[in-house]
């Protein structure tokens, strides 16, 4: 196979980031865009010496499984990986993903995988799910503001304001902001020279309150005419009421500010937030759990299906009030303080400070009083304090809801060593999921429950929980 080769082949399968693999006589291809049972003439981009990447010149004969996107910048925007492909489809390519990693990293014999998995928990509605969205800002080559997402593997903004898989309500801020820029002539941030004003701009909606945060990212300390834009962007906001499609309701702008970010840098946002209209924080609801959320804080993006996934975790964690729990990865304390109505005791451990300050604050404004916090990494911290307890920390109940490089040996055998009756594991990774339960089963721990959830519809991501019991309890 060499570049530029054209060649048909039919599509027999669907990789780790949603890319259709076909072979052509023995020889590997993978295609972006392309899916399952698609018959496509394909133009080789890069051929290694056994596999190699292409692109899809003509779609011959399509897939049943093909659908028309709802968004029309599908392909060419990074977001989505899956949205031509049926939702009932994508959530199968999610189960087998865990399933396939279980058996082949984890070791788990598939007879077990057929007793222990749970059907894959899927959303009612796909779309407009998103309670967070991040827009970069740029210019496009006639000087005309943009604002959108990333296309995939690149920084090239593709211009898009009204995302499918996003608050409805952000059609409506985003115009608005746009407006006001090309009035204003406010220049938007240049990330190969540094210069310009507006890097971001990031919106957050509570789902059950309504609540509205609008921050904008900047390269300075002042916005021209800030207040003018949050009262335009307050107006549309509460002008919009949600399509009957996605439930109503009336929304309201609750937080307009400024964060500072002067750096160059990938990272969106600054530490410093100035504050234009309102609060700096919205509240919004998991189950019966009120958090605030600040621009800075991690909170869960889709929260239709985080009820569903914590109150997974808490069935697989079997809490009868008695329980000493640990909530490791814990965020703003969201899994704790769920877990924490039904527990005696929960302790929970984050790497960032900001976080557990969101954390107290969360369980204050709960009256929850069972609940505790402590800063660090888990690795560090949890080794740390199970040595000066000389080996007397024990937990009931240990849970894990680590990023997606999973957790640290250190800290699992930290865990087996505080010998808790059940761990729930929580991932957004089936890989690593399957190395660390690999790992905890031999270390006298038991895969006995799976759930995949669905947490982000049309791209490839899933989330899974996971319930390991102690073989010898
Ligand atoms: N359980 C929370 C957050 C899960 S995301 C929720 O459901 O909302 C994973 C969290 O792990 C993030 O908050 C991240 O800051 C934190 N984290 C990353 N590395 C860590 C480490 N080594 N030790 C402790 N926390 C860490």
């Amino acid at each position: 196979m060499v570049k530029n080769q054209i060649v048909t082949i039919t599509i027999e399968d669907i990789g780790n980031d949603g890319e259709g693999i076909g072979k052509y006589e023995g020889y590997t291809l993978f295609v972006k865009g392309a899916l399952p049972q698609d018959v496509v003439k394909v133009k080789v981009l890069k051929a290694k010496k056994t596999y190699g990447y292409a692109k899809v010149e003509e779609l011959i004969s399509p897939s049943p499984d093909r659908v028309t996107p709802k968004c029309p910048v599908t392909g060419r925007c990074g977001g989505c990986q899956l949205q031509h492909y049926s939702y009932a489809r994508q959530l199968q390519y999610k189960a087998d993903k865990v399933r396939n990693c279980l058996f082949r990293i984890g070791g788990i014999p598939e007879e077990r995988l057929n007793m222990i998995t749970e059907p894959v928990i899927g959303m009612e509605i796909p779309f407009y799910y998103r309670n967070k969205a991040q827009y970069p800002v740029g210019t496009d080559k006639e000087g005309n503001p943009v604002m959108g997402f990333y296309a995939g593997h690149s920084h090239h903004i593709i211009d898009c304001t009204d995302c499918a898989i996003q608050e409805p309500v952000n059609a409506m801020i985003l115009p608005t902001i746009k407006q006001f820029v090309r009035e204003r002539k406010i220049s938007a941030y240049n990330e190969e020279t540094g210069k310009g004003l507006l890097r971001h701009v990031l919106t957050r909606v509570g789902f059950h309150t309504k609540e509205v945060m609008v921050c904008l990212i900047i390269n300075g300390r002042k916005f021209p005419g800030a207040d003018e834009l949050a009262l335009r962007v307050a107006k549309v906001v509460e002008e919009f009421r949600k399509e009957p499609e996605t439930g109503a309701g009336t929304y309201r702008l609750k937080s307009f500010c400024l964060n500072i970010n002067t750096k160059k840098t990938n990272v969106i946002l600054g530490q410093e937030i100035l504050p234009v209209y309102g609060d700096n924080y919205i509240t919004d609801y998991i189950g019966n759990i009120k958090y605030q959320i600040s621009p800075l804080s991690f909170y869960q993006v889709n929260p239709k299906q985080t009820v569903k996934l914590y109150e997974k975790a808490l069935e697989y964690a079997e809490l009868s009030g008695n329980e000493t729990v640990w909530d490791l990865y814990c965020g703003i304390g969201t899994i704790s303080l769920f877990l924490a109505q039904k527990a005696k005791r929960v302790y929970g451990v984050e790497i960032v400070p900001q976080a557990i300050e969101d954390a107290k604050v969360n369980s204050r404004i709960n009256n929850i009083a069972n609940a505790e916090f402590f800063t660090g990494a888990a690795e560090d911290v949890m080794p740390a304090k199970y040595k000066e307890s000389n080996g007397t920390m024990k937990a009931d109940v240990i849970c894990v809801d680590p990023p997606r490089k999973g957790c640290e040996e250190s800290l699992l055998d930290t865990v087996v060593a505080m010998e808790p009756k059940r761990i729930v594991y929580v991932s957004c990774d089936p890989a690593t999921l399957a190395r660390d339960v690999k790992y905890l089963e031999e270390k006298g721990y038991e895969l006995t429950k799976v759930c995949p959830v669905d947490q982000f519809g049309h791209t490839g991501h899933v989330e899974t929980v996971a319930k390991l019991c102690k073989t010898d309890f």
